[in-house]
C-alpha cells in the first residue's frame, strides 16, 4: 500500500515536473528589408551545440516549436549561401520565447565591370572608339609582339580569369569598362 502510494505519487511529480519542464519557441525569419522570407533551412540546437532537430525548406516564415525542453537553444537559419546563427535563446518552462532571425544576403562578388563585347566599343573616358585596342591572353607570338609594340593590341598576360578587360584606349591608357 505505502508502495504504491509512494509510486502514485512519484508518478504525479514527475509528471507535473515535466510538463512544467517544456516551454514554446516561436521563430519568426525576415531577411534584411524585414519582409517575411521563405525556404530556408533551420537548425535547432541545444547549449551543447548538439542539433536537436531540423527543418528543411521551410514555406513559412513563422514556425513554432512546442514541448521544448526548457534550457538554452540556438538556431541556425541558412538560405541558399546565407547562413545566421542565434545563441543563447532561453525557453522557459510553460511560455513562449519569441526570436526573429534577420537572414542578410551574402554579398556577393562585385559584378565584372570590363566591356566584354565584341564589337569594338567606345571608350569611356575619350568617347571614341579611335584608339580603341584588343587585349591578346596567352603566350604571345612573334606576330603578336610585333603588333603590340605597334599599339595595335594589348598584350594581357598568360592567365585566364573570369573577369579580365578585353579592350584598351591607347590614349587614355585605360581598360574599357561599362559606364
Ligand atoms: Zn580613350
Amino acid at each position: 500500500m505505502m508502495r504504491s502510494l509512494l509510486l502514485y505519487f512519484f508518478i504525479v511529480f514527475f509528471q507535473v515536473s515535466l510538463s512544467q519542464d517544456f516551454g514554446n519557441l516561436n521563430i519568426s525569419v525576415v531577411d534584411s528589408n524585414d519582409s517575411a522570407t521563405f525556404n530556408y533551412d533551420l537548425y535547432l540546437s541545444d547549449s551543447s551545440n548538439v542539433t536537436v532537430q531540423s527543418w528543411k525548406s521551410i514555406d513559412r516564415n513563422e514556425l513554432l516549436i512546442d514541448s521544448l525542453a526548457s534550457g538554452i537553444y540556438s538556431v541556425k537559419v541558412t538560405k541558399g549561401e546565407s547562413k545566421e546563427i542565434v545563441k543563447g535563446i532561453i525557453v522557459r518552462a510553460g511560455k513562449i520565447t519569441f526570436i526573429t532571425v534577420k537572414i542578410k544576403p551574402v554579398e556577393t562578388e562585385r559584378s565584372c565591370d570590363f566591356v566584354v563585347s565584341d564589337k569594338k566599343p567606345k571608350c569611356h573616358v575619350c568617347k571614341s572608339r579611335k584608339h580603341i585596342i584588343k587585349y591578346a591572353y596567352g603566350l604571345p607570338t612573334k606576330k603578336t609582339l610585333e603588333l603590340a609594340k605597334q599599339e595595335k593590341l594589348k598584350l594581357g598576360g598568360c592567365v585566364i580569369q573570369t573577369c579580365q578587360p578585353r579592350w584598351y584606349c591607347t590614349k587614355d591608357q585605360v581598360d574599357i569598362i561599362n559606364k
